[in-house]
């Protein structure tokens, strides 16, 4: 009698193996973990999306604590919900989580709809935030497949398919569904999409998979090949481009330090965002000054920031005044004192900066002030 390989029992194993693994062994006490509210499960959902566990916890608890409803956060001003967001990065996140909560505030009056299909009609929804919100919050059975899962089943299924092209995508999507529990109840498939992304996220990991900690390591094609991590096949990889700014950061001393700010424009590189004036070399940097550079540009060390397409090098360079120019030709933009630093959205780097120019202390006790 031939004994079955676990290519046959796989499709059938997985959920089952996976529903008692995340039980027993998954995260728990996360703060979004166990809600069945659709505002929180997304907001978390969004939170996550290319960034970690670890810095998404303090901004998911000032987040809900000023908007705690789908309701205030569409009532808001963007510039305060930019502000929110401002160090977590990808801020086109925040901008369409803003736009998706006034949708369904004037479209589906507050409610969240509780499809997956219908979810991912509303602005920046996708279709894995789709699925996990229908799944966790509706119990529908539809399965995510985010980063960290194709990494997860491309390995579970040995799936040779190039993720670079779309049928293989779809193909893989097709499996996905194919793997889900056949009747599940709603805690049910609670535990089996939280399942795959505590997988995902602690044992099945990027570099180091542990194999020989997981649970589906007797009906894994990808650990019977030898080679787990050869997968997920893709083939063309991501360029980014080099990119470099010169900061002028206008410091204005006196009994409240101040800096001067622009806002980026609404689209592109941190778009909607306060920033320092940006200029594409140092020469215009100086030029933008006219006579005032007599006053003393003095550079400071550059920093690099990854975006998604674009390696940038940031060269701030530091004009300290002792009072308001006048009459002199200058960038537009505004006078924001360190106080009022928190209440402005800002770029990662450009907080960073900002902290380390002024003193970190007057930095964190403005943060203090304003909460
Ligand atoms: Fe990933 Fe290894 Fe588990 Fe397969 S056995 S799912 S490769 S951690």
């Amino acid at each position: 009698m031939s004994v079955p390989g676990p290519g046959a029992e796989l499709p059938a194993a997985f959920a089952p193996r996976l529903i008692d693994w995340q039980r027993r062994a998954g995260r728990s006490g996360l703060p979004w973990q166990g809600s069945r509210d659709p505002y929180r499960v997304w907001l978390s959902e969004v939170m996550l999306q290319q960034t970690q566990v670890s810095t998404v916890l303090g901004y998911y608890g000032r987040f809900l604590d000023r908007f705690p409803d789908v309701h205030t956060l569409a009532a808001a001003e963007t510039d305060e919900v930019m502000a929110l967001w401002s160090g977590l990065g990808y801020y086109s996140r925040a901008r369409h989580l803003h736009r998706c909560a006034q949708t369904v505030v004037l479209r589906h009056a507050g409610a969240f709809p509780s499809t997956a299909a219908e979810l991912e009609k509303l602005p920046g929804i996708g279709a894995s935030t789709a699925a996990a919100i229908a799944a966790f919050c509706f119990g529908e059975r539809v399965s995510i497949v985010d980063g960290n899962v194709r990494r997860v089943l491309t390995r579970l299924l040995a799936f040779e398919g190039d993720l670079a092209q779309t049928a293989s995508q779809r193909a893989l999507w097709e499996q996905a569904q194919n793997l889900l529990p056949l009747h599940p109840s709603a805690d049910d498939m609670t535990a089996y999409t939280q399942g795959l992304m505590d997988l995902g996220a602690t044992v099945c990991t990027r570099s180091r998979p542990a194999c020989e900690l997981c649970p589906m390591q007797p009906i894994c094609l990808g650990w019977r090949s030898g080679e787990p991590q050869r997968f997920p096949i893709k083939t063309r990889t991501l360029k980014r481009r080099h990119e470099s700014w010169w900061l002028l950061m206008l410091l204005l001393r006196g009994g409240q330090d101040r800096i001067w700010l622009q806002r980026r424009p609404a689209s592109g590189i941190w778009a909607g965002l306060f920033c320092p004036p940006v200029y594409p070399s140092e020469e215009a940097a100086r030029e933008a000054l006219g006579p005032m550079q007599a006053g003393g540009l003095a550079a400071l060390d550059a920093v690099s920031h990854s975006l998604t397409h674009r390696e940038l090098r940031l060269h701030p360079m530091l004009m300290q005044l002792q009072a308001e120019p006048q009459g002199e030709a200058w960038p537009d933009g505004q006078w924001v004192s360190v106080a009022m630093l928190e209440q402005h959205g800002l770029p990662a780097p450009v907080k960073l900066l900002l902290q380390n120019l002024f003193k970190p202390s007057l930095f964190e006790a403005a943060a203090a002030g304003s909460n």
